[in-house]
């Protein structure tokens, strides 16, 4: 919050205020002030809020109209500038407040900032890791199991139905996103959620599934051919196989994110297939699948620099947790990525994911 020039911050995205607090209902917002810290909430969920301010020793406010009506009383309550996360709150929500705010007689300024709670989210602390951790386990275990059943004959939403069903055995509260399960053609498709299409012998199968569990988010990917494979087959995955073990022997503290996507590149490159691989290399994980830092090339900054914002570091620190997934997909042909998902320790890497890498099922 120095950083980013507020004594005061709404924080209104969801993960965010769960991170603060522990929340992890559907509504609620959090005010982080010198003294104390509000959890904003309505009253579906008043009991557990009460559990939380009781054990966190947080402030509670309870919604009685609009989250915004009480916004503007909490936030009119202090002198101080507030600051407002610029990448969540709607134009049409910091209006209002500015509005209501100026219309009753508050003079200071509602700032906007970026990336405050994430800059804290980005490194895992003890506990976060010890989720993560398990997850992981528990995800390489549905995945051995998917893949052991995997079998021509079946639809791709039959798999996705077993890999969902198998992860709500293994403990987690819901799959991270829709389960990927794309095989021969779509497999060229990098997020070809599964459809009704009857895998047969020879396609290649791209199976990408991801579970929640204590709120926290892991991802796997693996792709195989059912039955024996072709010669093509065979260099695509294996190039994409080695940049994978490329990208996660880059993988240490200090290391540039953007070394670590090159490492991968590099392999991809020399097999020909660079311009095949059309997404980064991987992206953090924690209460969301998706979240800071973006393992990709270093990229030019696309919007001017904004005051109030926080600088997240480019380069990999001890606590981060990172997945490492490199792909090339071949229109019309089909694809293969490989996914695991890594620990940024004190010396390197912790594979947090353990499945055979194997070309070939059924
Ligand atoms: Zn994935
Ligand atoms: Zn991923």
């Amino acid at each position: 919050m120095a950083q980013a020039g507020v004594t005061r911050l709404l924080v209104t995205a969801m993960p965010n205020v769960a991170w603060l607090t522990g929340f992890d209902g559907s509504s609620a917002c959090a005010i982080i002030e010198p003294d104390r810290v509000t959890l904003v909430t309505d009253r579906r969920y008043a009991d557990a809020a009460e559990v939380l301010a009781a054990d966190g020793g947080l402030t509670l406010a309870m919604v009685e109209q609009t989250y915004d009506e009480t916004l503007a009383v909490l936030i009119r309550a202090g002198d101080e500038p507030m600051g407002v996360e610029a990448g969540h709150l709607t134009v049409q929500r910091q209006r209002w407040l500015a509005a209501t705010l100026a219309a009753g007689g508050w003079r200071p300024a509602l700032v906007p900032t970026l990336d405050v709670i994430e800059a804290g989210r980005l490194v895992k602390d003890a506990w976060e890791i010890e989720r993560l951790r398990e997850a992981g386990r528990l995800i390489s275990a549905v995945a051995v199991g998917v893949l052991a059943d995997l079998a021509p004959g079946q639809r791709e939403q039959e798999v996705a139905q077993a890999v969902e069903a198998g992860l709500r055995r293994a403990g987690f509260t819901r799959p991270a996103f829709d389960t990927i399960v794309a095989s021969g053609p779509r497999s060229a498709l990098p997020h070809g959620r599964a459809s009704d299409r009857l895998m047969v012998a020879g396609d290649l199968v791209v199976l990408d599934f991801g579970g929640v569990y204590g709120g926290y988010c892991v991802d796997l990917t693996r792709t195989v051919v059912l039955g024996p494979p072709t010669d093509e087959v065979v260099r695509v995955h294996g190039a994409v196989a080695e940049a994978q073990q490329a990208a996660i022997a880059a993988v240490a503290p200090g290391v540039a994110v953007g070394a670590v996507d090159q490492a991968a590149r590099a392999v991809l490159d020399r097999h020909g297939l660079a311009d095949r691989f059309v997404h980064g290399t991987g992206h953090g994980l924690g209460l969301e699948v998706h979240e800071a830092p973006r393992v990709g090339p270093a990229r030019p900054a696309t919007y001017p620099p904004m005051s109030g914002t926080v600088v997240l570091p480019d380069v990999l620190v001890a606590g981060m947790v990172v997945t490492i997934e490199p792909g090339a997909y071949l229109p019309g042909w089909g694809g293969v990525r490989i996914e695991d998902d890594l620990l940024v320790t004190a010396t390197g890497a912790e594979r947090l994911t353990r499945v055979p890498v194997m070309l070939s099922v059924a």
